[in-house]
């Protein structure tokens, strides 16, 4: 029997049309640097954005299920190009500025992109790869920049304000079946060619009311989120589109994503929460404890995208009263994957371990763990297994260019349709994460795992420790052994392999405890801010690295 309800398509121009009327006092501000920053109410996006499809369909000729390509910082213009481009049917895709150029030339013409926006502070990086881009037929530069590197280059180029001058303010938008693609972002990629995952207007959709409950990001019209976590980063976590549902002003960083500008902006426009990768709010503290700054608005910030240090998140709570909250996702699962509030009823030391741990799967998310041997692990806190997931918003391949089937690596996606995250780790039985590591990180010394991420954890608890990343590196008598790469802060003087090592001792198991030491000035990061462990093991095996073994 079916039901008696509508069936309503969940789309983009839903969210957008609610967010412009409703929530048409809400605010975008966009931080400039030095001047004043640009501010824009929701009512007035909403006009801008349907300039802007006016502007891509009949001023350019884009069409439905063209892809539109930005290659932008967060501000307010990205924001209209990602409600205008998904609402008008056609498919928002967000170049990571941080790739290599090889992989943005190759991303670029595997989702056969036929127009770029671009900041024009950003130029100096597309100029030199236009000549490649045999796809890109326009490229649409937003605010001020020097134009004159695209003298002479293939694609027409338009200006951003011009292009949108004198369209009409409101735009008919066409109703679309939710199932259709409304956004795309290829994963980092550490090895083999990027993977390109197609968010639907749906997936969409449901994310952003999950990214507003309570037991998530929870945030109303009365609050400010600064989302310093890149729009080209999986959706800016969903913030963009979950704030049009509810209202939720945004402050927008752009470019001055450096400790000092943030800790001023937070200060000037009092933003309630905010989001990042825990390097961000590393550097943040740093610069707070040098240059003390009103931070008080932050009531609660989000960190993800790689393991919090539990010392990250007891310091910015004990010394400046903001609440850490830790979550887990990646580019497949739109990103929300885990959030880390503790079960209600606890509080103080009693929340401390729910609340370090990756979090608790929302009801739309399903997880399992396959173990070693493949079969399911019980949920019960300490059996370790690759975490698998499934839910509608969690990709189930990826895109396979113009006219392809989709893909779906056997290492990716299990036969009965779950999608492998390579992240291994425990689950309570009241559905909490811990995740222990990445399936390639985890060391495997004499038949037993030993976790990199909670040896790097305790380490980074070390008062002289600024960073800690720990790669598995080969050896003779136990296959693999912990190699402890550290980073000094700075004026911590000197301590010793051995102080670092009895540190650790009474925190993890003896056999546990690494052998193998070496400073170095930074950890290598990834395109995305991660450590990048690759980087380090190949060092390593290049004898790179000046290795003391105690
Ligand atoms: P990406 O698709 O680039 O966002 O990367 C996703 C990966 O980042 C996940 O599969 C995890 O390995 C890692 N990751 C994300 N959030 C966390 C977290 N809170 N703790 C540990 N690892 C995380």
């Amino acid at each position: 029997m079916l039901s008696t309800m509508q069936d309503v398509p969940l789309t983009v121009s839903r969210i957008l049309r609610h967010g412009t009327t409703v929530h048409g006092r809400s605010r975008i501000t966009t931080w400039t640097g030095n001047a004043e920053p640009q501010r824009r109410t929701f009512a007035e996006i909403g006009e801008r954005t349907a300039q802007l499809a006016h502007a891509l369909r009949d001023g350019l000729g884009i069409a439905r299920d063209d892809r539109v390509a930005t290659l932008m910082w967060n501000n307010a213009e990205h924001v209209e190009a990602y409600f205008a481009i998904p609402a008008m049917g056609s498919v928002l895709h967000t170049l990571n500025l941080r790739l290599p150029a090889e992989q943005l030339v190759w991303i670029v013409g595997h989702a056969a992109d036929r127009a770029i926006l671009v900041d024009g502070s950003l130029l100096p990086l597309l100029a030199p790869l236009l000549p490649r881009l045999d796809t890109v037929e326009h490229v649409v530069v937003v605010g001020p920049g020097d134009t004159s590197v695209l003298d002479g280059c293939r694609p027409a180029v338009h200006e951003y304000e011009a292009l949108l001058a004198g369209r009409p303010t409101a735009y008919d938008w066409p109703e679309l079946d939710e199932r259709t693609a409304a956004a795309m972002c290829y994963t980092s990629g550490t090895t083999g060619d990027p993977k390109g995952v197609v968010y639907s207007h749906r997936s969409v959709y449901l994310h952003s009311m999950q990214v507003n409950m309570g037991e998530c990001m929870g945030l109303t019209d009365a609050d400010t989120s600064l989302p310093v976590v890149p729009m080209f980063h999986v959706n800016a976590w969903g913030l963009p589109h979950a704030a049009f549902m509810t209202g939720v002003n945004l402050l927008m960083p752009d470019r001055f994503l450096q400790p000092a500008p943030l800790a001023e902006m937070i200060e000037a426009e009092r933003p309630t929460h905010s989001a990042a990768v825990p390097t961000i709010w590393q550097g943040l503290l740093a610069e707070l404890a040098e240059r003390p700054r009103d931070i008080s608005s932050l009531r609660h910030v989000t960190i993800g995208g790689s393991a919090c240090p539990p010392s990250l998140m007891r310091t910015f709570e004990e010394r400046y009263g903001v609440r850490v909250v830790h979550a887990w996702g990646m580019t497949e699962t739109s990103p929300l994957g885990t959030v880390g509030h503790p079960p209600g009823g606890l509080s103080g030391e009693d929340a401390w371990p729910y609340r370090v741990s990756q979090g608790r799967f929302p009801a739309s998310v399903e997880a399992r763990l396959i173990g070693p041997d493949g079969s399911e692990m019980p949920w019960d806190g300490k059996s370790a297994g690759e975490l698998e997931v499934r839910g509608p918003w969690i990709a189930g391949a990826y895109y396979g260019g113009a006219g392809a089937e989709p893909i779906r690596p056997e290492d990716r996606f299990s036969p009965d349709g779950w999608l492998r995250t390579g992240d291994v780790g425990t689950v309570t039985p009241d559905g909490y994460l811990t995740l222990t590591d990445r399936a390639k990180d985890v060391i495997k010394s004499g038949g037993e795992w030993i976790s990199s991420v909670e040896l790097e954890n305790h380490l980074m608890g070390h008062p002289a420790v600024a960073e800690a990343a720990v790669v598995a590196v080969p050896d003779e008598k136990w296959g693999e052994r912990p190699l402890a790469t550290v980073v000094l802060k700075e004026g911590a003087g000197k301590v010793s392999y051995e102080e670092l090592r009895d540190f650790l001792a009474d925190k993890v198991a003896r056999w546990q405890l690494p052998e193998r030491w070496t400073v170095i000035p930074a950890v290598p990061k990834t395109s995305v801010g991660k450590f990048d462990k690759k980087v380090l093991r190949a060092r390593y095996a290049e004898g790179e690295l000046d290795v003391t073994r105690l």
